[in-house]
């Protein structure tokens, strides 16, 4: 178990272990292969989903009903810091699917259950999500451009851009956030549909590297039509969803750039160790007191949402809390371990660059610093103490 992250329960342990070895030893070496996508890098991801299920570490999260193995939030989470220690780990272990998997099993209609949830977790299909827009504030969503209107027999006809989909140029399925009903800014009125890929008038118009890795892109959606029961939820209701998703969403994520905070902390202690006198050196010796104190105050603060969120509580502050820790955390420790490594740590020798990259990119994607940091201070500000 890795120091300052609460006990691990004995029943998890040997599997949390396997977890981690199969990341270090199946994914890890995969990564330059992987992170440079196209059709190299899916028939290297299928390999691996192979050797997952084959090892039993296939969709760990997933409710067991649907295909998963069951583990609760509490008890994953000591296993999602080792599993996304690599980006590609989720992808790779199946658990990438989790958020779609929920959304579409809590909140679609009986046929979007049966039809895509089973298929979506065992890995046959892909899904992605698309809120973010290019002409508007992504922070904003209530500004959209996307419209949903209603055709014959129920159905709706999508039209709007959105860009930065995670995994849209693979995706079977997309679930897109449009507006259905009145105008901006009302917060009512914005429904997801579920939009399959294959659907005439969807459209991948670029990929979008993010600081050269593949993996984002941009879509068009062009009087896409798709059924009655491919609403998501409530109509008009979608942030109620989308608020619900991105909670469990963030702390997944941060339970995920602790682990790769944790082995760009890895890597920088072996290096100073390893190269002369540089562990000597008390300017490195602060590199490596900054970045334990990060991560060891970061894990505890992420490991309350966890634990919040399980607990069916409000866990709005924790999670706000966590999200802007874990990424400061990991754009922190990643750049120390750089500089410990000099020109190699910016080389392709080390994932410190891939490291840096997601850490980077962490204070801006599901909402940036900003908007986390002023949420929770307004709420916090309204309350009165416990
Ligand atoms: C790697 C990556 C993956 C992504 N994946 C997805 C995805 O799968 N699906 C999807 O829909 N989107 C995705 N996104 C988009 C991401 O969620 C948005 O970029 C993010 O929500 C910010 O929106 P924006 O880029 O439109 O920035 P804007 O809303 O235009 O904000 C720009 C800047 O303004 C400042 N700002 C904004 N709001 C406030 C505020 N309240 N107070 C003070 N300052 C503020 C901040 O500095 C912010 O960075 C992804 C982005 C990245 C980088």
């Amino acid at each position: 178990m890795t120091q300052g992250e609460p006990q691990c329960p004995p029943d998890i342990a040997e599997l949390r272990q396997r977890v981690a070895e199969f990341v270090r030893e199946r994914v890890m070496p995969q990564e330059p292969v992987l992170d440079g996508g196209g059709p190299e890098a899916r028939a290297v991801l299928a390999q691996l989903r192979k050797e997952a299920k084959d090892a039993g570490l296939w969709a760990l999260p997933h409710p067991a009903e649907l295909g998963g193995q069951g583990l609760p939030l509490r008890s994953y989470a000591h296993i999602a810091e080792v599993e996304g220690a690599s980006d590609h780990g989720p992808a790779a272990l199946g658990s990438a699917s989790l958020l779609d998997a929920l959304m579409l099993w809590r909140h679609g209609s009986p046929p979007v259950r049966e039809t895509y949830v089973p298929a979506l977790i065992a890995g046959e299909l892909r899904a992605c999500y698309a809120m973010t827009e290019p002409d508007v504030p992504g922070t904003d969503p209530v500004r959209i451009a996307t419209r949903a209107e209603p055709a014959d027999g129920g159905a709706w006809r999508i039209s709007g851009p959105k860009w930065f989909t995670t995994g849209a140029a693979d995706a079977d399925l997309v679930t897109v956030l449009a507006r259905t009903d009145g105008s901006a800014p009302d917060r009512e009125g914005l429904s997801l549909l579920l939009v399959p890929t294959a659907s005439a008038g969807f459209r991948v118009v670029r990929d979008l590297p993010v600081l050269g890795a593949a993996g984002q892109a941009e879509i068009e959606l062009d009087q896409v039509t798709v059924d009655a029961d491919h609403l998501i939820g409530e109509r008009g209701k979608a942030l109620t969803v989308a608020g619900e998703r991105l909670q469990l969403g963030r702390t997944l994520r941060c339970l995920r750039w602790l682990g790769q905070a944790q082995r760009a902390f890895d890597l920088m202690r072996a290096r100073a160790r390893s190269r002369g006198p540089l562990a000597d050196l008390q300017l490195v010796q602060r590199h490596i007191f900054e970045s334990l104190l990060a991560l060891r105050t970061t894990r505890p603060l992420v490991h309350e949402a966890v634990a919040r969120l399980d607990a069916g509580l409000d866990a709005r502050v924790e999670v706000g809390l966590a999200k802007v820790a874990a990424a400061r955390t990991l754009e922190q420790v990643a750049d120390a371990a750089i500089q410990v490594h000099g020109a190699a740590g910016l080389g392709p020798d080390t994932p410190l660059p891939a490291l840096f990259r997601t850490g980077r990119a962490a204070r801006i994607l599901d909402g940036p610093d900003e908007l986390h940091i002023t949420s929770v201070a307004r709420r916090v500000l309204r309350t009165d103490p416990a």
